[in-house]
């Protein structure tokens, strides 16, 4: 989520003021960064991955569950245990010792919400394929961890939202909404981190907009749900702020669940993980290939069904937190004709990416987002500094926006050996892949994150999708795979991921071939690793495609996608991966071990298994206390995420959520 830099923070009038001076300076940063890292190898593929948490309190006599705002404690208990501290974990700041994949101890973060933890390995994971049975243990080590700086009645969950969030009685301790930064009907200011970074984030993001942000989430309309529905939480009278008119002014659509803060999207949790490339060309193709798979993605892991004590009508999280933190005002959405503001945005800060970055010459013009806004003059000083046009475009498109928080001490003196200018904008641009450039004077190179996956409920299922993520990755470079699509067409996949059921029901664009050409191999561009034993070449065609950029893709299910179409079509991810495995001699036992995590992202795909989003729509629905309306009542709450715990301890070995789980683990 971000440095937690310290300073006195910008009200949103001031930082505004000097938002140009910051980008300015951003700009010089980059810069910087880019002249030194552009060279830069490093010879091993690292990577690491980030778990978010809920923090939540059962109280089993009253039957009722809340989000435990102990965020802060809970840090300070892991930064205060010197075990964890000399074994290299607990928080970064402290930690020490000896760094070793899977043997140095997790460290722990803040993230938004302050009921939120985020945690990661000690140590980034390697190229070895040992490394990746190690991912698991180490997920369940942290959550050990972190549930033994907990209360006995605490549990960290990964559901990617808490069920009541903005019910205004279910967190604990309790403090009234309508605060002065959030000014939420629903939720008080003390929802979020009170490091003064994520209050100021929250109120300038509002101060900016001229309004509260508002996310309308389709209510899922059940038998005895009222047709036009009406969220019944919206009538409170508050009179403090200037935006309690907001829900007079037609802020809460009908049919739709409202939500006013931030915290309604930052208060969501999801599973990301970092690659280190081995050089910036590496990085910049990894970035390319892996924005078309962020939408299916995206529906395989599908877990957010419920919002405010509400089901929804929709699977996913994504579009929520776009909504939370979008700060463009009435002139940039359109609403209004352009007076002050510089240009129309068609998308949040929180979207889906808009660029392709790489020099790759299969990367056609016709690919690239025809709407993309870019600050000329920005990109013109980054190709005065030497960067070539892609390059240059991408953070040019990154800075048409505002820095949020601003600190008044680091306005004095222009410093080109920090990024802290270059990452305000940077890091409050949440797209779902990012690109990252090394921080200063350390030994980290080229990084791409992938950012769409929502947490999954257990520890395996998280590891699944993270090995998953890890060895496609190691395909694409190995075989040179090709999956450009035309970024418009992976926006549109974006909103269908959000659909109930989009992973079963519904078609993504997709490119048909992504097989390399006999001809660029021939150029020596995607030579698999020798000995490997490729997937299936297609015959002699062109080096690069010249008919229609519509013939290259069209519309398969997450099922195609993943298994494959199984005509001598599109070959499927999983089939490419095990072709990758093949060709690298991994031992028996490894391949079975894998084996595990690629039968859960297949059994997802082809709908044998079930997403949390399902199972949880199928538990709400089948509870007794539940009255076919749309509405999930506290106890049915309690129920719920006591069968989150269940399945987060036992993972299916009881025989509990099969369906999602798949078949009786016996390790881990
Ligand atoms: N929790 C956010 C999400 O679900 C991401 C926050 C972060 O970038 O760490 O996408
Ligand atoms: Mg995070």
């Amino acid at each position: 989520m971000g440095l937690l830099a310290e300073g006195t923070p910008l009200d949103w009038p001031e930082a505004k003021k000097v938002a140009g001076h910051v980008r300015e300076w951003g700009i010089e940063q980059l810069l910087a960064i880019w002249r030194k890292a552009k060279g830069k190898e490093r010879d091993a593929l690292l990577w690491g991955d980030e778990i978010e948490y809920l923090v939540v309190t059962f109280d089993d006599e009253e039957h009722n569950v809340k989000l435990s705002l102990r965020q802060a404690d809970i840090l300070r208990a892991l930064a205060s245990d010197e075990k964890l501290l000399k074994q290299g974990g607990g928080v970064p700041e402290l930690a020490r010792g000896n760094v070793k994949p899977g043997k140095t101890a997790p460290t722990f973060h803040p993230e938004f919400g302050r009921f939120m933890l985020e945690a990661t390995p000690g140590a980034p994971w390697g190229i070895g394929f040992k490394d990746l049975l190690d991912v698991e243990r180490d997920m369940k080590w942290r959550r050990q961890i972190a549930n033994d700086h907990m209360y006995s009645s605490e549990f960290p969950i990964t559901m990617t939202t808490f069920p009541l969030l903005g019910d205004r009685k279910s967190i604990t301790p309790w403090y009234p909404p309508s605060g002065d930064k959030l000014r939420s009907q629903f939720v008080p200011d003390e929802i979020a981190n009170p490091h003064i970074r994520f209050p100021t984030l929250a109120a300038n993001i509002r101060a900016r907009r001229g309004r509260k942000v508002e996310l309308n989430v389709p209510v899922f309309h059940d038998e005895k749900t009222a047709r036009p529905w009406k969220d019944p939480t919206v009538n409170y009278d508050l009179h403090q702020w200037p935006e309690d008119d907001d829900v007079r002014n037609g802020a809460a659509k009908d049919d739709c669940i409202y939500m006013d803060a931030m915290a309604f999207g930052m208060g969501s949790c999801c599973l990301q993980i970092t690659f280190q490339a081995m050089n910036i060309e590496e990085g910049r193709k990894m970035y390319d290939q892996l924005s078309p798979l962020g939408p299916i993605l995206l529906a395989l892991t599908a877990a957010t069904p419920i919002y405010k004590g509400f089901l929804a009508d929709t699977d996913v999280r994504w579009n929520q937190i776009s909504a939370a933190v979008d700060d463009r005002t009435p002139e940039e959405l359109g609403e209004k004709p352009l007076k002050n503001d510089r240009w129309r945005m068609p998308k949040s800060r929180y979207a889906s990416n808009s660029t392709y970055i790489s020099q790759d010459p299969r990367l056609r013009p016709e690919y690239l987002d025809p709407d993309l806004i870019v600050d000329e003059d920005i990109k013109a000083r980054l190709v005065d500094g030497g960067m070539d046009d892609a390059l240059a475009t991408h953070f040019a498109h990154l800075f048409i926006r505002d820095p949020i928080v601003v600190f008044d001490e680091d306005l004095k003196d222009l410093d080109l050996d920090k990024t802290d200018h270059f990452e305000n904008l940077q890091s409050t641009n949440w797209q779902h892949i990012r690109f990252k450039p090394p921080p200063p004077a350390n030994d980290i190179g080229w990084r791409v994150e992938v950012r769409p996956m929502e947490i999954q409920i257990t520890d395996f299922e998280n590891a699944a999708f993270s090995v998953f993520m890890v060895l496609m990755t190691r395909a694409i470079l190995s075989f040179d795979l090709n999956f450009y699509l035309p970024i418009p067409r992976t926006t549109e996949n974006m909103e269908t991921a959000h659909r109930r059921d989009a992973v079963l029901n519904d078609k993504f664009y997709f490119r048909k071939d992504p097989l390399p050409k006999r001809q660029a191999k021939l150029n020596g561009a995607s030579n698999p690793p020798s000995g490997a034993n490729t997937p299936q070449q297609q015959p002699s065609r062109p080096p690069s495609p010249f008919g229609p950029v519509e013939d290259e893709y069209e519309l398969m299910t997450v099922d195609e996608i993943v298994n494959g179409k199984g005509d001598g079509g599109f070959p499927g991810l999983i089939p490419l991966v095990e072709s990758y495995l093949d060709s690298m001699n991994v031992d028996v036992e490894t391949r079975c071990e894998l084996a595990q995590y690629l039968a859960l992202i297949k059994g997802r795909a082809n709908g044998t298994l079930w997403t949390a989003a399902k199972w949880i729509r199928h538990y709400v629905r089948g509870h007794e206390g539940y009255k076919m309306d749309s509405v999930v009542s506290e106890g049915v709450t309690y129920d719920l995420v006591k069968a989150v715990e269940r399945m987060t301890v036992h993972e299916g070995r009881d025989g509990f959520a099969r369906e999602m789980l798949g078949e009786c683990r016996e390790r881990g």
